[in-house]
């Protein structure tokens, strides 16, 4: 399966991608998870890209498609792989269809995850991740049963930098403006998918799982 996971930041993608990777034993690959790993690190693209990302502003695209594409060169990928956060612009688009024609595979799938606007930024704001093994709480919504405490490895949970509203409000404008053009892209291919994200966590994945199953 090789899928594409769509929608505006807090939609819900990084959650899902979790449970969509596991049933269909396929990489999840953020490219979010990707530049956050190397600024930790503290790598050349570590530091090209923590600017842009403190800004609330897309890295640009000649860094990330060259990431991709080298991630999915690897074995692991051999049967499929889900992309979550990638592409983002239209010639990211683009140049992603050229590393899967040149791989000779075809995309199964792109699932936009619909959430409104007002909701965003709460869900994106509250949202923790594990130190350890980057598993995703919101403080309302979902939360671990000991404060700042994972619940899968006993990890402490931290906030992104780029989760505070200001950041986040120019991320939801920048998906508006750079990233929306991808729904008309994929539409067009007979590729896109809705589903519906304002419900919970457990349904979504249901309404997800079932559509990928039944193909339609
Ligand atoms: P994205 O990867 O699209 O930016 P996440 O999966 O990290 O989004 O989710 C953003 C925040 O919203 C997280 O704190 C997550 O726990 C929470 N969340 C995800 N899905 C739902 C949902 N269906 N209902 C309520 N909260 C959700
Ligand atoms: P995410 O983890 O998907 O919310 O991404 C966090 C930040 O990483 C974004 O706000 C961008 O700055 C950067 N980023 C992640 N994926 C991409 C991409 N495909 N294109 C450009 N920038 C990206």
């Amino acid at each position: 399966m090789r899928l594409i996971l769509l929608g505006p930041p807090g939609a819900g993608k990084g959650t899902q991608a979790t449970t969509i990777a596991t049933e269909f034993n396929i990489p999840h690959i953020s490219t979010g998870d990707i530049f956050r790993y190397n600024i930790k690190e503290g790598t050349e693209l570590g530091k090209k890209a923590k600017s842009f990302m403190d800004q609330g502003l897309l890295v640009p695209d000649e860094l990330v498609v060259e990431i991709v594409e080298d991630r999915l060169k690897k074995e692991d990928c051999e049967n499929g792989f889900l992309l979550d956060g990638f592409p983002r612009t239209v010639p990211q688009a683009e140049a992603l269809d050229e590393v899967m024609d040149k791989m000779n595979v075809a995309l199964n799938k792109v699932i936009n995850i619909q959430v409104d606007k007002e909701i965003l930024v709460e869900r994106a704001v509250g949202r923790r991740i594990c130190k350890g093994c980057g598993a995703t709480y919101h403080i309302k919504f979902n939360p671990s049963s000991t404060i700042d405490q994972c619940d899968k490895c006993g990890g402490s949970l931290y906030q992104r930098d780029d989760d505070n509203e200001a950041t986040v409000t120019r991320r939801i404008d920048v998906y508006l403006n750079e990233t929306m053009p991808l729904i008309e892209y994929y539409e067009k291919r007979g590729k896109l998918t809705a589903i519906d994200g304002q419900q919970h966590i457990d349904k979504v994945a249901e309404d997800i799982i079932s559509m990928l199953r039944s193909g339609k």
